[in-house]
């Protein structure tokens, strides 16, 4: 809840409602001094060699294992999830990608030599990575931790500071990413951390940052873009998605019942790559919609470690799951598991559902529903289950669920979308060599994997001549008949006969 006239903004706990604490909700000015604080603080830390960041990466990570039960007590507090999701989507994910990058990055920023080409053969050319200077990471509530993290770290590996603009939901995690920063010791001004709501936001986008790396809601995602280019800065959007999962006839539906049961209800199905519409084919569509709804009518949720799932999060996002099911249901779907908000008890809880006798015309098919909630439809063919896997504005994460590796890799190869698992739902995201992203509305950039770090980095091009010539033959005064001598350069060097091959492949324009 934000008080403007206080300037503060509460937290609550999503599973009991009692407040959690508040940070304040700052503007422009309060930014810009942090912004100016990590630019002051790039100087030292763009000076250090790979090898000292990772160092000093790794001592960070140590600090966080150290807090792990406080780190985890404020992440459940702030989103309800339960303390085993926490240890293995929160905090694992980040220390993997420390871990990864504290080995490999090293490697993917070094200076790169590339071919001059055939008429530039006496040039060296490189590739080399530099620092932008100070990132602004805007993280969204569903995964606190993670989500700022993981690109806060990828920034500093490149040799980057940042400011971090924490979620208004879950500001208190943030707080906590940045005590981690400032209190291992050495450069405890590299990661500011700034909290407030939008405001504070665009505030970050505006203040002068060299890059923004915007995690969150593809509607948010367009107004950051906006502001990025008026900044002309480079911006990443990780954001939002309606993930199709398809289960093909010779899937073994055990592991695929598990897996969509998995893949759309854990964290209450609050992830951008939770399964989010699943497609069968006709042959088993029965078989699989028995599997589920046993699965689902098992599945604990409550508080403790006697659950599979804990509260959702944030209020509003309850809201829009319970129009998506109450609008499928007036439209003729059936919830066979669950169906409503959970009502009598304190707390954000809806229950898990699986809804059938869907189709498009829902948005529980269309819109990014954000809950736990699994709706299936039936397929006939491939051909149909990739039209309607790709009927989506979105294109971030996807599965395909087959015991054919053919099968699954040529789904794979016509899902649009920025990642996708065979056999498997939501992992990717945790393989942090793979980079992660999405297409169409989905996003703009990669986080993860080499792609990320370069693209945290100026890449810049470096063109050093080694033949130490008098002049290039191309300089003043040009020599005469330098056009003939080009093209003759060129034929030489560029001729190849293709389109003579080419004439030979195609059919012949007059058959008879
Ligand atoms: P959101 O877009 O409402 O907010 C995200 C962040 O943007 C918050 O910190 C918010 O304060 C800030 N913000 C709001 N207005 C701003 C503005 N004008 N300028 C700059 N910053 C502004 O998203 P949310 O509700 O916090 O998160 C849920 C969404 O995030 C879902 O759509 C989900 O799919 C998406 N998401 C995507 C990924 C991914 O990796 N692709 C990961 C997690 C979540």
């Amino acid at each position: 809840m934000t008080d403007t006239a206080e300037r503060t903004i509460q937290t609550s706990d999503p599973r009991t409602g009692a407040v959690t604490g508040s940070v304040p909700n700052q503007g422009p000015d309060e930014v810009a001094a942090a912004i100016a604080r990590a630019r002051v603080a790039s100087v030292a830390w763009a000076g250090l060699t790979f090898e000292e960041r990772a160092t000093h990466l790794k001592a960070v990570r140590d600090l966080l294992l150290d807090r792990a039960e406080q780190l985890v007590d404020v992440v459940c507090a702030e989103t309800g999830k339960l303390r085993g999701e926490a240890v293995f989507t929160e905090l694992m994910v980040a220390c993997e990608l420390i871990d990864y990058y504290a080995k490999h990055g090293g490697r993917t920023l070094q200076p790169e030599k590339v071919s001059a080409g055939s008429t530039m053969v006496h040039k060296k050319a490189m590739r080399w990575y530099e620092p932008m200077g100070v990132v602004g990471v805007i993280s969204p509530w569903n995964y606190p931790l993670t989500l700022t993290m993981t690109p806060v770290a990828t920034a500093l590996f490149a040799g980057n500071t940042v400011v971090l603009k924490p979620s208004e939901v879950t500001p208190l995690v943030g707080v906590e990413v940045g005590k981690l920063f400032a209190e291992v010791g050495g450069h405890p001004d590299i990661v500011q951390v700034v909290t407030g709501d939008g405001m504070t936001g665009d505030a970050v986008v505006r203040g002068g940052v060299d890059m923004v790396c915007f995690t969150g809601s593809v509607a948010t995602g367009r107004k950051v873009a906006v502001a990025a280019a008026e900044q002309l800065i480079p911006v990443i959007l990780e954001l939002g998605g309606k993930d199709p999962m398809i289960v093909c006839d010779d899937a073994d539906l055990d592991r695929a019942a598990a897996g969509a049961l998995w893949g759309a209800f854990s964290n209450s199905g609050q992830t951008c790559m939770a399964v989010e519409r699943v497609y069968v084919q006709d042959s088993v569509y029965d078989q699989f919609v028995d599997k589920v709804v046993d699965g689902a009518s098992k599945i604990r949720q409550g508080e403790g470690p006697a659950h599979d799932i804990g509260s959702m999060t944030f209020p509003k996002q309850v809201d829009i799951v319970e129009r998506h099911v109450d609008e499928a249901v007036d439209k003729g779907a059936k919830a066979l598991v669950g169906g409503h908000r959970v009502l009598g008890k304190p707390g954000l809880w809806f229950e898990p559902t699986v809804l059938v006798d869907v189709d498009h015309d829902m948005a529980v098919m269309r819109d990014e529903t954000f809950g736990p909630v699994l709706p299936i439809m039936r397929f006939h063919d491939d051909k149909e289950a990739i039209a309607l896997a790709n009927d989506s504005v979105y294109g971030l994460n996807s599965s395909v669920w087959t015991k054919s590796p053919e099968r699954g890799e040529q789904l794979a190869a016509r899902i649009q979308a920025g990642n996708v698992c065979v056999n498997d739902a939501l992992v990717s995201y945790g393989v942090t060599s793979l980079p992660f992203g999405g297409v169409k509305e989905s996003g703009i950039g990669r986080v993860h994997g080499e792609e990320a770090l370069r693209r945290f980095s100026i890449e810049k091009s470096v063109l050093v001549d080694r033949a130490g010539l008098k002049k290039e033959v191309y300089w003043f005064p040009l020599p005469k008949r330098i056009d003939r001598m080009g093209l003759k350069l060129l034929r030489a060097r560029y001729r190849s006969g293709a389109g003579k091959k080419l004439k030979a492949l195609l059919p012949s324009r007059n058959p008879r």
